[in-house]
């Protein structure tokens, strides 16, 4: 995108050619996120139709020299009026990312109003080059512009002077916070981070997802995205970018997410006391909300089930628990598949120095005989292997998977051994299954049929089947 718009910007390309370009590069661009990034220009130059400001190729950069040399700027994009004295900032922002913090904005504000125009060092580890270009703003504006449907918010317009004041409010303490870091917080954002090789706080767990060793570049992987892959690569791609969405959720997955939300705050109360009857919905009542809202029928479903939990809540022996995570995100190395592995378990607590991770489905559909959990939920099957591993720490031995099965005739309770050889082989098995292809795969095929009818990223698929040709294909 951002690409695309410099050589429109910058060099007066016109925006196919811009485009063209970047299909014509060495790894091309993914049909999909092609016709994104087409979107996404066209709305964006769209919005500047008429409007009279210069884009700037140079950064805006504050530097002070105190023994260390610091270099204060923001990434995003730079306009300037013709005479100098307006410079404008512009976050462009993808559909479902979160708003820039008052913090961020300040700290844009500061460079703009204040930062010598410099180009971008040559090395990461250099210095900016301050070009002299001389500049004096007296009006500084931060705009954040949506790249889906081309809005923009003003997050701030003033003089320097105001600039300089939100700054001492927000800016100072946001740098601040940068500068004095804290605890590493292992998560999706390593993958892209430069001290990942040094960083003692990433477990490096080689064969989590049953894949032999190979040297391939790093890539972040959770038990969904390998899921989407199976249905179809040119979806888990997609999704993978960011893309908007439409109607992510079917109605079955709507409800399971309200059950999950409401047994997830019981279980974040203080002292983790076991649920009861009388934390359930009222009878009668559609208890589910906002985006997890679905029809009375479902509602009264999702009740049954969630009265189903009372008995199955494992804090009943509550006496035995060490310590619950509530916020239990995990992020291990996979150093053979090389794939930073992210997993979110429903609810990990520590028994007797060994931890316990605990997985809720909710499903209408009747058990059928014979099934594998391991089969039929993925997420299982690698519990199993990081729990094996020793990955989470504690001691493996007394660890276990539990799977709580909710339906609305009653709850199913389930316990996999991650020490049983058979199960962890059958573990490995499963993963290996779905991480071979997802790890081979470097070109992302659409795998059109009638899925595609509730592919959320399908607007952006060029091959999703219309619903004339699935209709054909059912046929
Ligand atoms: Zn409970």
């Amino acid at each position: 995108m951002t690409e695309v718009l410099d050589l429109v910007e910058f060099d007066g390309v016109s925006p196919d050619r811009a485009l063209a370009a970047l299909a014509g590069r060495k790894r091309a661009l993914h049909s999909g996120h092609r016709s994104y990034t087409e979107h996404a220009v066209g709305q964006y130059l769209a919005r500047e139709a008429g409007r009279e400001l210069v884009p700037v190729r140079d950064y805006w950069v504050v530097r002070r020299d105190n023994g260390l040399r610091w270099e204060l700027y923001a990434w995003w994009r730079r306009y300037r009026s013709a005479d100098g004295t307006l410079r404008e900032l512009r976050r462009l922002r993808h559909a479902g990312a979160r708003s820039s913090t008052p913090g961020e904005v300040a700290i844009a504000a500061y460079a703009a109003a204040f930062g010598a125009a410099a180009s971008w060092p040559r090395r990461w580890r250099q210095p900016f080059a301050l070009t002299g270009v001389p500049s004096s703003p007296r009006q500084i504006r931060i705009l954040e512009v949506g790249l889906d449907d081309g809005s923009s918010t003003v997050q701030f317009e003033g003089s320097p002077e105001d600039a300089k004041a939100y700054y001492d409010t927000y800016g100072a303490q946001q740098v601040q916070t940068v500068v004095r870091g804290g605890p590493a917080r292992p998560g999706s954002a390593c993958v892209g981070c430069k001290q990942l090789t040094g960083c003692a706080a990433l477990p490096r767990v080689p064969g989590v997802l049953g894949l032999s060793a190979r040297s391939a570049p790093l890539r972040k992987v959770s038990v969904s995205d390998l899921r989407y892959h199976a249905a179809c690569p040119a979806q888990s791609y997609l999704r993978s970018l960011h893309l908007p969405k439409e109607a992510e959720y079917a109605d079955s997955a709507k409800l399971g997410q309200a059950v999950h939300d409401w047994l997830d705050r019981l279980h974040r109360r203080h002292g983790h006391p076991a649920c009861s009857v009388t934390d359930m919905p009222p009878l009668g009542v559609n208890w589910t909300t906002g985006r997890w809202q679905v029809s009375d029928g479902d509602a009264a479903a999702g009740r049954a089930m969630l009265l189903h939990h009372v008995d199955a809540c494992p804090f009943h022996d509550s006496g035995l628990i060490e310590e619950v995570d509530s916020e239990a995100l995990r992020a291990v190395h996979d150093t053979a598949a090389q794939a930073l592995v992210i997993s979110k378990p429903d609810l990990l607590y520590r028994e007797d120095g060994s931890w316990i991770w605990r997985e809720l489905k909710t499903t209408r559909r009747r058990p059928r005989h014979g099934e594998d959990l391991l089969d039929l939920y993925p997420q299982l099957a690698l519990a199993v292997t990081l729990l094996a591993s020793g990955a989470l720490g504690g001691d493996p031995s007394g660890s276990r998977v539990e799977v709580e099965i909710l339906r609305p005739e009653g709850s199913d309770p389930h316990m996999i051994d991650p020490t049983d050889p058979e199960r962890l082989a059958k573990a490995r098995s499963v993963l290996h299954g779905y991480a071979g292809p997802w790890r081979d795969d470097h070109v992302w095929p659409a795998q059109p049929g009638g899925h595609c009818r509730q592919c959320p990223v399908s607007q952006w698929c060029v091959s999703a089947a219309t619903s004339d040709s699935s209709e054909e294909e059912g046929a």
